[in-house]
């Protein structure tokens, strides 16, 4: 033990991994009961840890801000939700298919805003081929790229009309024509 003990040591980069991602996995699994406020802390502390351990550039510091990004949709705090999904962005340029994934969730924040021309051309920042399927549950793989658009607001994307169906209910809220 030296006397200059620091009073809340930064985990080191192996440590903060491990702990970020178990955190992370604490609030995955509060998030998919849909207890978004518990969620919020533990993904909270997710982030503290890898900022400390791994700074604010990492890959993993970007997985921490989208899923906390994420959690704020569901509490329908859109400020906050813009804020942490575009930090998130820029740090998972590496994988077209996160990139893709966080830019969707960012252009749901907008929607929700009703802003769809901010939603599209969020959604068409990348490749066209990379742009995901807005109904949150799809599991096609591969999307059948170039994927259909809502005729109404052309501003969403989907891989089929069953993901538009399932989708409606969603976003009719803020569906609406360009010409409005
Ligand atoms: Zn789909
Ligand atoms: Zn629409």
């Amino acid at each position: 033990m030296t006397a200059s003990a620091h009073i809340n040591p930064s985990p080191d980069r192996a440590q903060g991994v491990l702990m970020g991602s178990s955190l992370n996995q604490q609030g995955q699994a509060l998030y998919n009961r849909g207890q978004y406020s518990e969620a919020e802390k533990v993904f909270k502390e997710a982030l503290d840890v890898k900022l400390r351990a791994l700074g604010p550039q990492d890959y993993s510091t970007g997985i921490g801000y989208n899923a906390l990004g994420e959690t704020y949709i569901r509490l329908g705090r859109l400020d906050e939700a813009e804020e942490n999904i575009k930090k998130a962005i820029p740090l998972v340029s590496s994988s077209a298919h996160d990139s893709a994934y966080y830019r969707e969730n960012l252009a749901k924040v907008y929607e929700m805003k009703h802003d769809l021309v901010k939603a599209k051309e969020e959604r068409l920042q990348g490749s066209p081929n990379s742009i995901i399927c807005a109904e949150d549950n799809c599991t096609v793989f591969p999307l059948p790229h170039p994927l259909k658009y809502c005729s109404r607001c052309q501003s969403i994307y989907y891989c089929s009309e069953k993901c538009q169906r399932s989708d409606w209910k969603r976003h009719k809220k803020f569906c609406q024509s360009p010409a409005n």
